[in-house]
């Protein structure tokens, strides 16, 4: 089929390439001129397993990248997968998704064939019938008979996103009439999960819930974690044996430093701002977000309780992406912990396998270490953030410290004398 996917950021690039990789013919409108170029080159301007070699393969051939919108003349499906990111008061900022629309809408003016236009970024319910659909027949001075109007959600994890795209636990397909329905449902012929056909709202919903009940599961292990470690209780044995319950299921139950990424924090946030204006206060979700955002700090508080003040101290950050396998740093927790510790006068050596760079965007001042040794050599305590695999590798490393005060946030380390948040 002819895709063309607005957006080629995380969810647009693999969605795309992958969709290449079953035989689509996929054009990717991204506005960013260095991602088109990093990706007609078949270099994904992203670190995602298995993403490069596939790219590389299609590049070129069944995938192509573009600043403009001429490929949605002749798509027969167009996907939406561009950002959605926080206003300042937590609710979903749409002005991506109705410019998108726009430009998809005047693209598809002096067209005839009929064209379904998908939304597969995360949306507060609502926003395709209400923003998205009257954008697109407005700008194409058309009707839904000729334009029809679907909504997608994606569940893909970042740092195993192509394996999870493609091997999905379900697919869902929000749509106001079944023709539009089907042909997404066409495009994803060739994978193998279950299928969930729905109205626009609730697919809509489905993503939004789905997010905010995972993020629940981790508070909630962390809350538990945290009155676990007062009392002298293992919490990942406990959570052991809580999660043997098939009502509750063992995964997103290991307590830590809590949830970052560029999903869980927004999509909470935006599901307690919608509610709030239809008159329901979310207190269990509000809650949610408050565990998380205490719970980084806890860090920060273990470490002083063993060292004493961080001041003119050398602290060793191991983990700045929010979690492994991935290069992106959006709401990690690792930026509350250094934010803390500059703040109270700590020099700060950093190193993550993969996130310095783009770290260093939001920390310039601060020291990257080019490997776990070099931020840990003299380094009078450290803070592990992230499950890193090669972390959990480090042994002989930690004796370069001045004080082997270590506290991890992820529980990964087996070394003996390591405190960790929860335990
Ligand atoms: P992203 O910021 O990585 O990518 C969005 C891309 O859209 C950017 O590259 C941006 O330059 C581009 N863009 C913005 N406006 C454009 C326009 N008018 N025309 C063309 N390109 C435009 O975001 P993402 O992580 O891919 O997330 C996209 C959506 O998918 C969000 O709603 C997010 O909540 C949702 N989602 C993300 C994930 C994830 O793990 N990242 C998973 C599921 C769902």
């Amino acid at each position: 089929m002819k895709i063309s996917i607005v957006g080629g950021g995380y969810v647009g690039l693999v969605t795309g390439t992958c969709f290449a990789k079953l035989g689509h013919d996929v054009t990717l409108i991204e506005i960013d001129p260095e991602k088109v170029r990093a990706i007609n080159k078949g270099m994904p301007p992203i670190f995602e397993n298995g993403l490069e070699n596939l790219l590389k393969q299609n590049a070129g051939k069944r995938i192509h990248a573009s600043t403009g919108y001429e490929s949605v003349t002749s798509a027969e499906i167009v996907f939406i997968s561009v950002g959605t990111p926080p206003k300042p008061d937590g609710s979903a900022n749409l002005s991506y998704i109705e410019s998108a629309s726009t430009s998809i809408g005047e693209s598809l003016k002096n067209t005839s064939a009929y064209c379904v236009v998908v939304v597969k970024s995360t949306v507060p319910p609502g926003t395709t019938e209400k923003i998205v659909r009257p954008a697109v027949l407005r700008a194409a001075g058309k009707t839904e008979e000729e334009i029809g109007f679907a909504m997608n959600p994606e569940f893909l994890r970042e740092g195993r996103a192509v394996e999870d795209f493609l091997h999905p636990d379900r697919i869902v397909i929000g749509s106001s009439d079944p023709r539009a329905g089907n042909r997404v449902a066409e495009v994803y012929q060739d994978i193998e999960a279950p299928v969930l056909r729905t109205g626009l709202t609730a697919a809509e919903m489905i993503k939004y819930t789905s997010n905010a009940f995972l993020a629940t599961k981790i508070s909630f292990s962390n809350e538990i974690g945290n009155i676990c470690k007062n009392l002298g209780i293992d919490v990942y044995e406990v959570m052991k044996g809580v999660g043997l319950d098939p009502r509750i299921g063992p995964l997103f139950l290991n307590a830590g430093a809590g949830f970052g990424g560029s999903c869980f924090p927004k999509d909470v946030s935006a599901l307690v701002s919608l509610a709030k204006d239809a008159g329901e206060d979310l207190i269990l979700l509000r809650s949610v977000l408050d565990v998380n955002e205490r719970q980084p700090h806890r860090m920060v508080v273990y470490l002083e309780n063993r060292l004493g003040s961080v001041f003119g101290k050398r602290i060793a950050v191991l983990g700045l992406a929010f979690k492994d396998n991935t290069d992106d740093i959006r709401d990690s927790r690792a930026i509350p912990v250094i934010q803390d510790l500059l703040d109270k006068g700590a020099h700060v050596a950093a190193y993550d396998p993969m996130a310095g760079p783009v770290m260093q965007n939001v920390f310039p001042s601060i020291e990257y270490a080019s490997s776990a040794a070099d931020a840990l050599r003299g380094a009078d305590g450290c803070l592990v953030m992230t499950e890193w695999p090669e972390f959990s590798r480090l042994d002989k490393e930690f004796d370069l410290m001045a004080h082997p005060i270590i506290i991890e946030g992820r529980r990964i380390l087996s070394r003996n004398g390591v405190e960790g948040i929860c335990w």
